[in-house]
């Protein structure tokens, strides 16, 4: 069997993301390693076209395609909302129900109205209708072509109309189980709830905790 990848103090690791608040989320998340972190959009890398059906086909495309290119250890995400009544959509199509924004951005206001016009359409209005979770697959993988998975979701009720100004994307409409406020409402520190060892509360900062068990021994390392 291949040698489990392992990241140490001081190496450099490519975060594969085109997407600026994916961006601060890990490095956020990175601080307390000591590692060297340069994203996809500083070295320019072209975003690859997510042609996977899974969150682990497109975290794979994209961390593959990044490291290939720049002959670096990447780590990449792909995430999205998956909501029960909807028959999990949007799931890994969550960024294309999204319009765009000025500048070619996404315009998640659009992606959060359509996703509250179809719950509507589809009755869903009590909160018990209205269930999702986020989810998140990290995919880390060195140039050589070996790669690791690791999987985080967080469950939560839709809410309408969007609360809070903080976080990014569909953050405004999801409530998570065990709180009265939105992850548009917390800070980045309570909405990932993370330190090493702990569980954490968002999809991502879940799957980042695998990650940082297998991939960073678990601990921080001085
Ligand atoms: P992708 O992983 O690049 O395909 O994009 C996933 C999309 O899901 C993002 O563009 C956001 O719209 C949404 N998303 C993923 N994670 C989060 C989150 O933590 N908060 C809010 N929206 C998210």
């Amino acid at each position: 069997m291949a040698a489990r990848l392992k990241l140490r103090r001081g190496d450099r690791l490519l975060i594969a993301t085109h997407n600026s608040g994916k961006l601060s989320e890990f490095r956020h998340l990175l601080e307390p390693f000591g590692l060297q972190l340069v994203s996809a959009g500083e070295l320019g890398l072209p975003e690859p076209e997510e042609t996977g059906t899974t969150f682990a086909e497109n975290a794979r495309l994209k961390a593959h395609a990044a490291a290939r290119a720049s002959g670096l250890v990447a780590l990449a995400d792909d995430s999205g909302l998956c909501v029960d009544a909807l028959g999990g959509q949007p799931g890994v199509y969550t960024a294309n129900w999204a319009g765009s924004g000025a500048n070619g951005g996404r315009d998640y206001m659009v992606g959060m109205r359509r996703v509250e016009d179809t719950l509507q359409a589809a009755g869903a209005t009590s909160p018990a209708a209205r269930r999702g979770s986020f989810n998140a697959t990290l995919c880390l993988a060195h140039p050589d072509g070996r790669d690791e998975l690791y999987v985080g979701r967080v469950e939560g009720t839709l809410v309408w109309p969007p609360r809070g100004d903080k976080g990014f994307g569909f953050d405004p409409v999801f409530m998570p189980d065990g709180f009265d406020i939105t992850f548009g409402e917390m800070s980045a520190a309570e909405k990932h709830s993370w330190t090493p060892g702990q569980t954490g509360l968002s999809h991502r900062a879940r799957a980042f905790a695998r990650f940082v068990e297998q991939a960073l021994g678990g601990g921080v390392e001085h």
